[in-house]
């Protein structure tokens, strides 16, 4: 009953910011066949309120990691989640958003020209900088993405692990096309294929429509599939959650190895106590020196094969593109009649100059897909070596690196911070 108000309560959030917006805004109607083009930005605010979204961010993530760490609070993280739904979802239509931010950080870094705002640069550090205190407070429910995945679980199915450990490489491969094709100026893919923003927007295409729905319908069972399976961002908070200097634990106390908690976990971030085989010590050296010899290989393997696309990944670019149909053209003697065409042809510029700026573009491909593949191998080899070194764990704790913060394990510990258990002993 209680989750179905809190269910309720947000739709009518939602429904309500919508109706706002649409009268704020309402959309032109235009009497010729011109159609709208899908913009993966809102439309620019006065600078005001883009301070306004970095203060509100800030106390979002000082509220969420008192909760978390202080209070262990699930109902402090609940609404503060509904509240970042409404303010970063439903108001601010989802951008800036730290997710996305990466590809303009990466941008800016590449282009000398893009200039970058302040507020997108603080939507990127602010959650790494509160994860590498506090974990991952942020997707806890600030991040507006992982706090409607967490409103839609109802009905939690454990996904076995032969389904989520390859899952999880995800997140990996679509972090470094991302970045490769932010760098290039290619395109914004993070934004592009947002699973949620075209349903705040009310401006998704009919397959985003179906792919955010699909995300929403899965999250019902599976815990925060997105957040899991693809969040390019998840990867960086993975990282600086690992180095945390405070984290959220199961029991607010010592752990008394009751096993309640076990299977608690909407993401399967709770490690277990480990039983460690009597190994030899000099086998264990053995396996960690093959791999280290083997890093170097996966590296290279992961730069060559990667390298080997790069000229199928390249036509994303819309200069590449544009060439390859002027070339086609010219072959041809036939006209695409395509609107990129048809402007080209107005410009005035001539094809041997757009054929070069092509040629100059592949050439960053080439060199980006090796750095891609290179960084690609080189995540695979260090998880590898981090399974081939055996961590002894003698109570149950979040997984550092992949623990969301949500604080829904907190009810399943019996024990209270002063140690007490309300097990009932026989
Ligand atoms: S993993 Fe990504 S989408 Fe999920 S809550 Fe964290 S930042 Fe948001
Ligand atoms: S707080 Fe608990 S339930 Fe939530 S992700 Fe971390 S370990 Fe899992």
């Amino acid at each position: 009953m209680q989750k179905i108000k809190y269910i309720l309560f947000s739709i009518l959030f939602f429904i309500t910011f919508q109706v706002v917006n649409a009268q704020r805004f309402p959309e032109p109607e235009f009497e010729t066949d011109y159609t709208v083009p899908e913009t993966q930005t809102v439309s620019p605010r006065a600078l005001a309120w883009e301070y306004m979204d970095v203060v509100v961010l800030f106390a979002a993530l000082s509220i969420m990691s008192w909760f978390v760490l202080k209070k262990r609070s699930r109902k402090g993280i609940f609404w503060t989640s509904i509240f970042s739904i409404a303010y970063f979802g439903a108001f601010r239509e989802g951008c800036v958003c730290s997710v996305g931010s990466i590809q303009n950080i990466t941008l800016s870094l590449f282009q000398a020209d893009y200039v970058i705002p302040l507020t997108v640069i603080a939507f990127f550090v602010l959650p790494l900088l509160f994860t590498l205190l506090f974990g991952r407070t942020f997707c806890a429910g600030v991040c507006f993405m992982g706090a409607l995945q967490d409103l839609v679980h109802i009905k939690p199915v454990t996904v076995p692990t032969w389904i989520s450990k390859p899952l999880s490489a995800l997140p990996y491969i679509y972090l470094v096309l991302a970045l490769l094709l932010a760098a290039t100026g290619a395109d914004f893919i993070v934004c592009r294929y947002d699973p949620f923003i075209g349903f705040f927007r009310m401006n998704a295409t009919f397959g985003m429509f179906i792919f955010g729905a699909i995300i929403l319908i899965l999250g019902i069972f599976v815990g925060r599939p997105y957040c899991r399976f693809l969040c390019p961002y998840g990867v960086l908070l993975s990282w600086m959650s690992r180095l945390s200097i405070w984290h959220t634990t199961v029991t607010p106390s010592a752990c008394i190895q009751c096993k309640l908690c076990e299977t608690s976990c909407p993401v399967d971030a709770i490690d277990k106590p480990t039983i460690v085989k009597p190994e030899s010590a000099d086998k264990g050296r053995k396996r960690l020196i093959t791999l280290l010899i083997l890093l170097p290989v996966f590296v290279f393997v992961g730069g060559f094969m990667s390298s080997l696309m790069y000229k199928q990944l390249s036509a994303i670019h819309p200069t590449v593109s544009l060439a390859e149909e002027i070339k086609w053209e010219i072959d041809n003697h036939k006209k695409t009649g395509s609107e990129e065409s048809k402007a080209f042809h107005t410009s005035g510029i001539p094809a041997e100059q757009l054929f070069a700026d092509a040629a100059s573009i592949q050439s960053q491909f080439y060199v980006g897909t090796w750095i891609a593949g290179t960084l690609l191998g080189l995540f695979f080899g260090i998880s590898l070596l981090q399974h081939a070194v055996v961590q002894r764990r003698t109570d149950y704790e979040p997984n550092k690196s992949n623990c969301v913060s949500c604080g829904k394990c907190y009810k399943y510990c019996p024990v209270d911070k002063d140690g007490k258990s309300s097990l009932i002993q026989l």
